[in-house]
């Protein structure tokens, strides 16, 4: 079976994590967000994607919950001690050999699609690890800020602000002129599931989405589609989501997201959705379940998996 996943970063990672424990001898391709990717003191970093490929590797701080094991912060000192800005982004010293080997790679011109395969021969994910368009299409948050309303760079808003400042949008800057990477289209419509991992419904799955053609190909896809609820009692299970999806507009409920993705019959994402045992949702058109959807371990996240891949037959 082929089994296609839109994924963010650390929700992403663990449910991919489940499907492939649940589904060892399936093809499984991961769909991941590149709207996060910033440049920092020349480095390019992809958060998502090394999220994904340092946890399905074996190499992530499961604990801290991004970045590598056993990591140190050596040169990230050094760095604040010459005072060179911004000091806010955690970049550990294991991390740093990662972004020196991607940004050599693509200031030789390899596309970023190449160089995540050059970077998964090392970690072996057991996956396809598809960035969702090797163009440069970032993701920035419009806030008010000493007394002027103006776009910050998501990283800068997530991590120096702590999601804190209210956000009015997101826009995703090159997104007009972006395509999606090579394999994401024919990943989508040659699946027979396609699954909406349990990640940010608004700069993760939502940044994914609003690459010109993914959304389409998705939606008009033969292949039904299941997405799993990162919101769980009205709360996102970890991180800030809470803090983006009033911005569009969206309760912060498992209700609330599941509408938001919306029925495919009616134009929207989801064939299925499934949501935490103690939640209730209804979305009209969309087959709703309710299981327990905390991924406390590779067990429980392999159950996710299952039960979203029961839900289509
Ligand atoms: P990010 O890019 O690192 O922010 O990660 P993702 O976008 O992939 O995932 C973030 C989302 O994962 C958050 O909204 C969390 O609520 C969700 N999440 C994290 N752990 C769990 C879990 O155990 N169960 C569920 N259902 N969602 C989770
Ligand atoms: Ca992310």
């Amino acid at each position: 079976m082929r089994i296609t996943v839109l994924a963010g970063g650390i929700g992403g990672a663990k449910f991919l994590r489940g499907v492939r424990a649940a589904c060892p001898d399936d093809d499984v391709t991961a769909i991941v967000n590149t709207g996060d990717d910033v440049t920092l003191h020349g480095l390019r970093i992809c958060p998502d994607l090394d999220s994904v490929m340092y946890t399905l590797g074996g190499g992530a701080d499961d604990e801290r919950g991004w970045g590598r094991r056993e990591e140190s912060w050596r040169i990230k000192a050094e760095l604040e001690i010459y005072g060179a800005e911004p000091t806010w982004f955690g970049l550990g010293d294991l991390d740093i050999a990662t972004h020196l080997v991607r940004t050599r790679m693509l200031d030789a011109g390899y596309p970023l699609s190449d160089v995540t395969a050059a970077l998964c021969e090392r970690w072996q994910p057991g996956i396809r690890l598809l960035p969702m368009t090797d163009e440069r299409c970032e993701t920035h948050v419009v806030v008010d800020l000493d007394g002027s309303r103006r776009a910050i760079h998501f990283q800068e808003w997530w991590i120096k602000h702590r999601a804190g400042l209210p956000a009015q949008s997101f826009v995703q800057v090159g997104v007009d002129d972006a395509t999606p990477g090579p394999g994401v289209l024919e990943a989508i419509t040659t699946a027979d599931v396609v699954l909406v991992a349990p990640s940010n419904p608004v700069v993760s799955v939502g940044t994914i989405l609003g690459v010109p053609g993914i959304r389409d190909a998705v939606v008009t896809g033969l292949a039904p589609v299941i997405g799993l609820s990162p919101i769980v009692g009205g709360a996102p299970v970890r991180g800030m989501a809470d803090a983006c999806l009033p911005a569009i507009g969206v309760e912060v409920s498992a209700e609330g997201v599941g509408r938001h993705y919306g029925a495919r019959k009616d134009g929207g994402l989801l064939d299925g959705w499934l949501i935490h045992d103690t939640d209730r949702a209804g979305v009209p058109g969309v087959e709703v379940r309710a299981v327990p959807l905390l991924m406390t371990d590779d067990a429980a996240s392999a159950a996710m998996a299952r039960a979203a891949l029961e839900l289509v037959s």
